[in-house]
């Protein structure tokens, strides 16, 4: 599907659709990082004196050391991105990183972890790994492959297609504590739908659905893609008027205090520890490179956000 996957948007994020050989890249990426290394690390030190740290969300779709599919990181590589991070960074749940955008203010450089898409595998080593080191996670779920039981479409041209999650380990992620969120019923690209019914059903039709199954309420909606393209202004309107408390992209971007509390940008993650070095210290790169998503907020930022089934943090 090309470009289509990008959900899984970091190589468009990286080469703009220039073909940039591995070799290069993971050259590239040290070289870059240990001249900037100074600079970064004392902006960041600057931001979280003026209470202006950002707040980066990652993202990850299956943890695995079988790479049936490129959106794979190994177990090992995992590991070793958890130890980086908890190393030098706050992790934190969803909730929490929305509540610092909204407060304006946060003196520690935070980092969220969400998965998208739901694969069966992550529950053998990624999720009770973040659940047993107590890092908070959100995991983004279709629907429509897991009730079906059959592989999700965009790994259909792979030999061995990985398969998603059941509803029983939804279930039980729930119940340990994992943030289940809502990634549509088709994993449809919204961007180019056109008829309210449908993108109801995909944003809101889904969600329900979704809390049905694991008997909680669901809190979060992840836009398949993620790019701007795939986004669509009322899916922003459906999801607030359906009491979501946020929406994630996926086409990069720092969230920063004062921000917008509603839209949180994300940065794919890869198996290259160095590319989460590089977007979690600062990437002078990206900032200004990821302009907000231009939609129209149902309400002021003075008014509160959205209900949320009543729940806290
Ligand atoms: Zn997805």
């Amino acid at each position: 599907m090309k470009s289509k996957h990008a959900c899984r948007g970091q190589k468009a994020e990286w080469s703009k659709g220039r073909p940039c050989p591995a070799w290069l890249r993971w050259l590239g990426r040290r070289g870059w990082y240990g001249l900037s290394w100074p600079w970064r690390w004392t902006q960041l030190a600057w931001w979280e004196t003026q209470g202006q740290a950002p707040i980066v969300v990652l993202f990850y779709h299956r943890v695995s050391d079988s790479p049936s599919v490129p959106w794979t990181v190994s177990t090992g590589a995992f590991q070793r991105h958890l130890d980086w991070l908890a190393a030098r960074f706050e992790l934190v749940s969803l909730n929490e990183a929305q509540r610092r955008i909204a407060q304006g203010v946060n003196y520690r450089t935070a980092v969220a972890i969400t998965f998208d898409d739901g694969y069966a595998e992550n529950c053998e080593f990624a999720i009770p790994l973040l659940l047993q080191r107590k890092i908070p996670v959100t995991y983004f779920v279709t629907l429509g492959p897991i009730l079906q039981r059959k592989p999700f479409a965009h790994d259909l041209r792979f030999s061995h297609p990985p398969w998603p999650n059941t509803v029983a380990q939804l279930r039980q992620m729930a119940q340990a504590g994992v943030e289940i969120g809502s990634h549509t019923h088709t994993h449809a690209d919204l961007g180019r739908i056109g008829s309210r019914e449908r993108l109801w059903d995909e944003v809101v039709g889904a969600t329900l659905r979704l809390e049905d199954l694991i008997g909680q309420p669901v809190r979060w909606f992840a836009f398949p893609f993620g790019q701007w393209r795939n986004l669509h202004p009322a899916a922003f309107r459906l999801a607030w008027e359906a009491g979501l408390r946020g929406v994630c992209s996926a086409y990069g971007g720092y969230n920063f205090p004062g921000g917008d509390p509603f839209h949180l940008q994300r940065f794919g993650a890869e198996e290259d520890l160095m590319r989460i070095k590089l977007i979690c210290s600062g990437e002078p790169r990206y900032q200004g490179r990821f302009p907000p998503f231009p939609y129209v907020q149902p309400s002021s930022s003075a008014q509160p956000l959205p209900s949320c089934g009543g729940l806290q943090g």
